[in-house]
């Protein structure tokens, strides 16, 4: 399908249709993102106003808070300080005091997580609070040269999702109206591979959009077998998982294109995009971030509050998504005047804690495997057990070599300040139902 008529003639009959502006968002998001610091937070401080304002007149979980009011209208980036931050197991818990009371719950639509990291969390959102998701990631593609309708091909691991896209009607709207192919990552194996060049060949993507873990994987068949693509890609988008270095060069080298990091939770929507200048920018007409210091973590790690701007259905203010992100005081120099995040270090869950108080993330092993140039694993998972005890999962290389695992071991627990670490070779690693793969786990809290 031709991208101009998908663009031009298809999307706007369908926002015909539906009643939806996403369009509309989207180019008032571009106007926005080239305008200047004071504009774009003027625009979030009314934002934030508004639904703050709303919640403690109507979000029973918030109307304890109606002494507030006069602050909020005062000063709203203050006032938002004297909120509660939100724990998911409290959300899950109070699950019915978040919705607004004036919401016509048959208009609304019920999303989850995957629960890659403990209980799925259920919320409602409605369809302004899509499109403004949609209209986001439109304009991070928009910076690449990517528009609306452009073809993409999707490699998937969510099972859910696949399912959907499984049925005929699906698969009619994923191709014509979404100008999109989706391949499963767990269909991409060494048996497959000669049916997944075929295919991608006939579609010709002009982006391809995947969890890195997914796209990785293709493209390590793909310089295992010697397969030259010629595709003429905009890039390759990774989501939902973290991106590791190893694999933004592998999957470069392969593809040819520049790899485009978006930073989305599905309970919070698209919360940034990378620039071509390689800094990462807040969407933060859609999102109210905040960054707060613990002792557990070092200077400059942060955890992440966030707050959906355009959620009235069921609002979350302060919601704590387990993210560990680095502060960057030095800014982008492109024309995008969205603040900038210097890396998102993981889940919280995916640090790891010595006795004596230092903290790894979860890029902590690729780097050691990195500066000792470690052929002999293929993929694997680092599970901490308790302050002295972890495990490391190995699916093993072609070019396997047991001194190397022993120096590696040897490695990590020198790091860990002597903790016992042992081996295991595994087939297979597990990936939740979402499909993430999870290559540091700490199964233990911490508090200090
Ligand atoms: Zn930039």
């Amino acid at each position: 399908m031709n991208a101009f008529f998908i663009r031009n003639i298809i999307f706007p009959l369908m926002e015909k249709f539906k009643g939806n502006t996403i369009r509309k968002k989207f180019k008032f998001l571009q106007e926005l993102c080239y305008s200047s610091k004071q504009e774009i937070e003027s625009f979030q401080k009314e934002e934030l106003k508004n639904l703050l304002l709303y919640c403690i007149e109507n979000v029973p979980a918030y109307k304890g808070f109606k002494y507030l009011k006069e602050k909020i209208e005062k000063d709203p980036s203050e006032a938002i300080g004297e909120f509660p931050v939100l724990e998911k197991k409290n959300f899950i818990k109070n699950f019915d005091y978040y919705l607004s009371e004036r919401v016509d719950i048959s208009k609304c639509i019920l999303n989850r997580t995957g629960g890659s990291t403990g209980e799925p969390v259920k919320f409602y959102m409605d369809r302004e609070t899509v499109e403004w998701y949609e209209a986001a990631r439109y304009l991070g593609l928009s910076w690449w040269g990517i528009n609306i309708g452009d073809r993409c091909l999707m490699l998937w691991a969510s099972r859910n999702d696949i399912r959907n896209s499984n049925n005929l009607k699906e698969k009619i709207k994923e191709r014509f109206l979404k100008n999109r192919i989706i391949i499963s990552s767990w269909d991409i194996n060494e048996k497959n591979l000669k049916e997944i060049i075929r295919k991608i060949k006939r579609f010709k993507p002009l982006y391809i959009y995947a969890y890195p873990s997914a796209v990785y994987k293709l493209a390590y068949l793909l310089n295992e077998n010697g397969v030259v693509f010629d595709l003429k890609l905009k890039g390759v988008v990774t989501t939902a998982e973290n991106l590791y270095e190893y694999q933004r060069e592998l999957i470069q080298k392969v593809f040819k294109c520049p790899v485009i990091n978006e930073y989305g939770a599905r309970d919070a929507g698209i919360i940034a995009y990378q620039c071509p200048h390689g800094k990462i920018h807040v969407m933060s007409p859609n999102i109210y971030l905040e960054f707060v210091k613990t002792e557990s973590l070092d200077e400059k790690r942060r955890i992440l509050l966030a707050t959906d701007l355009h959620n009235f259905v069921m609002p979350r203010l302060r919601y704590k998504l387990g993210d560990i992100v680095s502060v960057d005081e030095e800014g982008c120099d492109c024309n995008i005047a969205f603040p900038v995040i210097k890396e998102i270090d993981g889940r919280e869950d995916e640090v790891l804690i010595t006795r004596s108080g230092k903290c790894y993330d979860s890029h902590f092993l690729t780097t050691i495997m990195r500066e000792m140039e470690v052929e002999s694993i293929l993929q694997y998972q680092l599970i901490q057990h308790s302050l002295d005890n972890l495990t490391l999962k190995i699916i093993k290389s072609d070019k396997f070599n047991e001194n190397e695992i022993h120096k590696i071991l040897k490695l990590i627990s020198e790091k860990m300040d002597g903790a016992k670490v042992d081996v295991e070779y595994v087939n297979s690693i597990e990936t939740g139902p979402s499909g993430k793969t999870r290559y540091v786990i700490r199964e233990f809290n911490f508090s200090k």
